[in-house]
């Protein structure tokens, strides 16, 4: 990809102006900003300083963002698919325009290295919405008789922000829906920068309306009157959603948790499934929702990968996330630290040995060093929690029989990854796997033509990819998918 990232070393100059020329954000609501009111600070998880000041959307700008969407709707569902698509490649062209701006932002607001919001975060946004721009082009003819759903109320996570609003937004417009979406408030900004781009481009006011806030402002917009909510986030929330849209008509999907395994046989190419692991549990310091959490290896290959993986994790920089050469930055709050932590050590009293990068973290931040716990048996609590943190449970098998079993040992579904030169071998356990994506001889890959999803308690539902315009979109066919729906229904719900 091409992008227009600019003279190196990333420069935060730019942005720190960005922010300091507005200090505090209302909600983009009908195509202009609101007064600012009812604030909480954003902050710098590298650094602990704030970086903005936020509004907590209340019922009422819920409400009125959605009475906004509600308005435009029928006019924006009216264009043809080619003019919706024309607002969708400027989206994409000016969130290209402002790549390197928007990765520097993203970088303040989540603490992920700037290597990966450069590298990944926006150019994957970037796509998507020129990926969806085709899709709207092509809609009357690939989806003939199916209309939008009308408003959707969309909730968004904290670890890839611009990318979980593109995932959301992208789709949603193709299909001729108006949006409101709601950021995590841990990480508001690039959200809000988007509506910048959305005023400067022209689309039609009210097509897309952002409220910010925490789960009080998410809650109101699940309660409100939208005919969709989309939402990605925990396992817990998402059930908490699930409840409050029974029986009202909204159709729903769920992104939530995962701990996916990462199955490494005994032919596989050990170098590049070491690295297979950089990818799948330290990138975004472990906070995604598909990492792979679960190291599963092969008995015989055991000794020799694990060693191999330990002299990698040494060499892990861990700092400042602004700096280039920078392998991972802070965890994205101190609660978020704190509950990391607090599994680990569950995990080491439930007998793993833990190892961690033994570098110096810095002294401010929400810094964890990034570790494994090395044999913790299936029922140890880092077994079978999503710690949503850079640290990996590893265990050994000794038959593909016992490695199937081990990955399915979860009430989760959302991906696995599966390491082996013997491609048969690696179908016919793919194939066993309960998951909605599976890689092999990869990690971690992400295209706006597949689409992403899970299965049992990981939720249900798809984005990306014609499977993910099937959801933003309704009538006569094709059916839901009944049989995901009551799959995560039975499943059992600690704390339910
Ligand atoms: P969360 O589920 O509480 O937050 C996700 C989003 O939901 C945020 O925008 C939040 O404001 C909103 N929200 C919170 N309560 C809500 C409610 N009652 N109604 C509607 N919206 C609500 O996640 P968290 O507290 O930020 O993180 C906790 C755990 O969730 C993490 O440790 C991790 O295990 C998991 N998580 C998963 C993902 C994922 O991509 N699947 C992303 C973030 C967190």
């Amino acid at each position: 990809d091409s992008m227009d990232y600019g003279p190196a070393p990333e420069s935060s100059a730019e942005v720190m102006g960005w922010l300091g020329a507005r200090g505090a954000f209302g909600h983009y609501i009908d195509g202009g900003f609101t007064t600012p009111a009812d604030t909480f600070a954003t902050e710098n998880p590298a650094t602990g300083a704030t970086l903005a000041q936020i509004s907590q959307g209340s019922a009422e700008d819920v409400a009125r963002a959605v009475d906004a969407a509600r308005k435009a709707q029928p006019k924006w569902a009216k264009l043809s698919g080619h003019q919706r698509a024309k607002y969708l490649y400027a989206l994409a062209r000016s969130l290209q325009k402002r790549a390197r701006f928007l990765a520097v932002l993203e970088t303040l607001d989540n603490g992920k290295p700037i290597r990966e919001s450069r590298d990944v975060d926006i150019p994957l946004a970037i796509r998507h919405f020129y990926h969806h721009a085709g899709w709207a082009e092509m809609l009357a003819d690939e989806f003939p008789g199916l209309a939008p759903h009308g408003v959707c109320g969309q909730i968004i996570p904290w670890n890839f922000p611009l990318l979980m609003l593109a995932w959301k937004i992208a789709p949603a417009l193709a299909a001729g829906n108006t949006v409101v979406l709601k950021p995590a408030e841990q990480t508001p900004l690039t959200a809000l920068a988007f509506a910048e781009i959305c005023a400067e481009i022209g689309l039609p006011k009210g097509v897309v309306n952002i409220v910010t806030g925490d789960g009080r402002t998410g809650a109101a917009l699940t309660a409100a009157p939208v005919d969709k909510i989309a939402f990605t986030g925990s396992t817990e929330i998402g059930r908490e959603i699930r409840r409050a849209t029974a029986g009202s008509g909204k159709a729903l999907t769920l992104e939530l948790g995962g701990k996916s395994p990462f199955v490494v046989f005994a032919d596989a190419d050990l170098d590049a499934a070491v690295e297979g692991v950089v990818d799948a549990i330290w990138f975004n310091q472990g906070q995604v929702c598909c990492a792979g959490s679960r190291i599963l290896v092969a008995e015989a290959v055991a000794n020799t990968f694990t060693e191999r993986l330990q002299t990698r994790l040494s060499k892990l920089r861990v700092g400042d996330p602004l700096d280039k050469c920078t392998d991972m930055g802070p965890i994205v709050s101190a609660t978020q630290r704190q509950r990391v932590a607090a599994l680990v050590s569950a995990g080491e009293a439930a007998g793993a040995t833990l190892v961690q990068c033994e570098g110096q973290l810095p002294a401010a931040g929400h810094f964890f060093a990034p570790g494994l716990l090395i044999g913790a048996d299936p029922a140890n609590p880092a077994s079978t929690e999503e710690i949503f943190g850079p640290v990996a449970t590893l265990t050994t098998f000794r038959t593909p029989e016992e490695a199937v079993q081990l990955a399915n040992n979860t009430r989760y579904g959302l991906a696995a990854s599966i390491w082996s030169e013997n491609i048969t071998l690696a179908l016919d356990i793919a194939s066993q796997v309960k998951a909605g994506v599976i890689w092999m001889n990869g990690t971690n890959l992400f295209d706006a033509g597949a689409g992403f999803g899970g299965m049992r308690e990981s939720g249900f539902g798809r984005e990306g990819g014609r499977e993910g315009m099937l959801a933003y979109l309704r009538g006569p066919s094709p059916k839901p998918r009944p049989e995901a729906q009551a799959s995560f229904d039975a499943a059992p719900h600690p704390g339910a």
